[in-house]
């Protein structure tokens, strides 16, 4: 019998989740509320586990770029270590996203609006792929319903020009960190984080502003790529979920940001997503049961989501 599965949110996960179910089994709903995708510039770091996903999809964007070396330094640029070899590769997010929507069958039925009460969708399954302000969490697990502020705000941009070598890599310390990574054709990626006490919501300019006071002795490419920045640099407060114990309950399951939202240090976050959609549709299209696929789910990404903190603590702690 053909299953009816409702899918809330067409972002990363979602758009996975809806490309991997198997049509002939599941009759497919992705309901997302924005009508249109944000061309802002960001990039995301794809490890191994998530672009093999990709590629078993098609989906594994061409324009992926893969940097070889990197650095750590402290944030004034004195270089602390350099890792070799090859990283994850780097595709930027709209065109990521671009691939994944080419890679949904057209008998997915694409509604956009903004679900307001889960509870009251008509499907079999319904699968919370909304992001950290998730709807359906609260529905898996009432502890959890509610994101968690940090008090840390991120910036991200894209600009034209590769970096120098010396430049690319990480920059911790004082309270702040910056990241330098070049991408396809021949940009450079690159993104800060520090503590604020601005609201959402907030204007870029703000967050500008407050970042270039802070960062004012940080290493001259992090001023400089701050000085630089336009409009059209991403600005976002950074949230997270609570921990979860399970993301099974009854019809509602949850994946991605929904089920563990992390700060961005480890760059896991979409790759986990990535991960989950594809291990929830082949657990749902082989028959087997959810319960399986979360005792393997929640240690994996709830360790994530700790560890991602963890690091941000020491990478801001750093002298
Ligand atoms: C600064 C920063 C840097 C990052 N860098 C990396 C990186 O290098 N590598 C990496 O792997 N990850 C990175 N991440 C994390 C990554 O962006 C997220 O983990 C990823 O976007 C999660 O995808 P998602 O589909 O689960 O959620 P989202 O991207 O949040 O998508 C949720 C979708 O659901 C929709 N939605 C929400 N509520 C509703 C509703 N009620 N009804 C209908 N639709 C709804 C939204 O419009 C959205 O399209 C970074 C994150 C940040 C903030």
């Amino acid at each position: 019998m053909t299953r009816r599965v409702t899918i809330v949110g067409g972002g990363i996960a979602g758009l996975t989740l809806a490309a991997a179910l198997d049509p002939q089994r599941f009759e497919v709903t992705v309901r997302e509320a924005q009508p249109e995708r944000s061309v802002s510039g960001s990039a995301l770091g794809m490890w191994g586990a998530a672009r093999k996903v990709l590629q078993g999809l098609g989906a594994l964007p061409d324009v992926s770029f893969r940097p070889t070396a990197g650095s750590l330094h402290r944030i004034d640029g004195r270089r602390l270590v350099t890792a070799r070899g090859p990283g994850p590769v780097m595709v930027d997010r709209p065109t990521l996203l671009a691939a994944l929507e080419g890679a949904v069958p057209t008998s997915v039925t694409r509604v956009t609006d903004e679900v307001t009460d889960p509870s009251s969708l008509d499907a079999d399954l319904v699968i919370g792929a909304d992001g950290v302000r998730s709807r359906v969490r609260g529905l898996v697990d009432a502890r959890a319903a509610d994101r968690v502020a940090t008090p840390y705000v991120a910036l991200r941009g894209i600009r034209c020009g590769a970096p120098q070598p010396d430049e690319v890599g990480e920059y911790w310390g004082g309270g702040l960190l910056a990241g330098v990574v070049p991408i396809a054709d021949e940009r450079t990626y690159w993104f800060t984080t520090h503590r604020s006490a601005l609201v959402e919501p907030f204007e870029v300019s703000q967050v500008l502003d407050e970042a270039r006071e802070r960062f004012v002795t940080a290493a001259p490419v992090a001023r400089r790529l701050l000085d630089n920045a336009g409009p059209d640099t991403l600005a976002t407060a950074l949230w997270v979920t609570p921990p979860m114990r399970r993301y099974v309950h009854g019809r509602y399951a949850v994946i991605g940001d929904a089920a563990h939202a992390m700060l961005p240090n480890l760059g896991r976050g979409a790759c986990s997503a990535i991960v989950d959609a594809a291990t929830l549709a082949a657990t749902l299209n082989s028959g087997a049961d959810l319960r399986r696929w979360q005792a393997r789910r929640v240690p994996a990404t709830q360790a994530a989501r700790l560890g991602s903190s963890a690091m941000m603590r020491t990478a801001l702690a750093i002298p």
